[in-house]
């Protein structure tokens, strides 16, 4: 067989199984969405403060813009020429917000995970990962020199077990993990996390705050604001592209692995800057994040109700913040309760292998701060 007769047959197996993936051909008007002529609200997006939904905001950014500040691309690496003031004025921002050293911007937050890992560790290096760590993480630590050991989701014991028993044969550890999981939505103790790095001296801990950043924490800073923790953690990441209404990502951190990280970051080194535009909107929005207590309050609200109205539905879900999973099972099975759910008006995506386990496809909802109490509960009505 070919190449292109297998990737055939393996496209017809994903098919079968329920698990293949297609772009949708998405029209976006506001809060809703249009797929095939239907007209869905949108319960999948990742722009939890409805920021990037407010026109108001777009209306007063552009008003600071002119032919001479508006610059469509950095043309060029930082280390180069694309290094603009916007960057820096952000990274000066960041770090003065969460009272860090230093901070560093990235492309993506896809770019930071793939990046940061790889350029502080070394074959040395004993990563402690959580078991539902986002592929980016896997990514960062698969290009890394660095040995790693997966432990059980959130079973802190584990990792306290793991540290103690490898500490003494590695030059570092380094334990990975996000505070709220992209998937089941529920929120690690980060606490506990530094006091288990606290105990020895050679354990660094790096937090991936991508769905919390924006949403928790009394000025949006994310859960270690929210836990107190924020000069406790080594390598602090968080991404402009949910809550922030942008794109990008950024490690708070101190000095020196800031210009370590510019210094053997290839993800930072070998690539063109993010537009300067887009860097100055992200400025511009992060300047706002405190303000936003209303829409972060009305968000936690809106996801308790949904999530107890899930329970007494008889639907477990190990959610602690707005990402509600529903957990169907087969992919099949969550791929026809989101068709049913879609039909009904609500635009919920099934969430298959390999993104979660084998046996675990469901729904994910993402709810957003200009969903309505009515919306929501529109939607417990909908839901079987
Ligand atoms: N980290 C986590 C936990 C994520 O869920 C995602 C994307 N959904 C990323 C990183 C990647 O961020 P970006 O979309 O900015 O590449």
């Amino acid at each position: 067989m070919n190449i292109l007769e297998t990737m055939h047959e393996e496209l017809e197996t994903l098919k079968r199984k329920g698990n293949f993936r297609s772009l949708p051909p998405l029209v976006h008007d506001g809060r809703e969405v249009i797929l095939n002529e239907r007209r869905m609200l949108n319960l999948s997006s990742n722009d939890y403060l409805g920021l990037a939904n407010e026109p108001s905001l777009r209306e007063a950014f552009i008003r600071t813009l002119t032919p001479r500040n508006f610059f469509p691309s950095a043309s060029s690496s930082r280390l180069l020429t694309g290094n603009f003031t916007a960057c820096e004025e952000l990274e000066g921002r960041l770090a003065e917000m969460f009272g860090t050293e230093s901070a560093l911007i990235f492309n993506s937050g896809y770019h930071a995970n793939t990046g940061i890992l790889p350029a502080v560790s070394d074959a040395q290096t004993l990563i402690l990962a959580d078991k539902l760590v986002h592929a980016s993480l896997i990514d960062g630590i698969r290009l890394s020199a660095a040995k790693c050991i997966r432990y059980r989701h959130n079973d802190l014991a584990q990792a306290a077990r793991l540290v103690e028993q490898h500490h003494d044969a590695y030059r570092q550890i380094i334990l990975v993990t996000e505070s709220i999981f992209s998937m089941d939505g529920d929120v690690n103790d980060l606490r506990a996390l530094v006091r288990l790095k606290q105990s020895y001296p050679n354990v660094l801990l790096y937090v991936d705050e991508a769905h919390a950043f924006g949403v928790r924490g009394a000025n949006g800073l994310g859960c270690a604001e929210e836990q107190g923790c924020i000069g406790q953690i080594d390598f602090l990441v968080g991404t402009f592209g949910k809550a922030a209404a942008s794109a990008g990502a950024y490690i708070v951190c101190r000095k020196v692995v800031r210009e370590y990280l510019i210094n053997k970051m290839r993800t930072l080194i070998f690539t063109t800057a993010l537009p300067p535009v887009n860097i100055a909107w992200t400025s511009w929005v992060l300047g706002r994040l405190p303000e936003f207590s209303d829409r972060r309050e009305h968000l936690s609200r809106i996801s308790s109700t949904l999530k107890q109205a899930l329970a007494a539905k008889g639907y477990d879900s190990p959610s602690e913040s707005h990402i509600i999973p529903l957990i169907a099972g087969a992919s099949e099975a969550a791929v026809l309760k989101a068709d049913e759910l879609q039909r009904k008006g609500f635009y919920v995506l099934p969430v298959r292998p390999p993104t979660v386990p084998e046996g675990t496809s469901r729904l994910r909802f993402s709810l957003t701060a200009d969903l309505t109490e009515h919306d929501i509960e529109r939607l417990i009505e909908a839901i079987d």
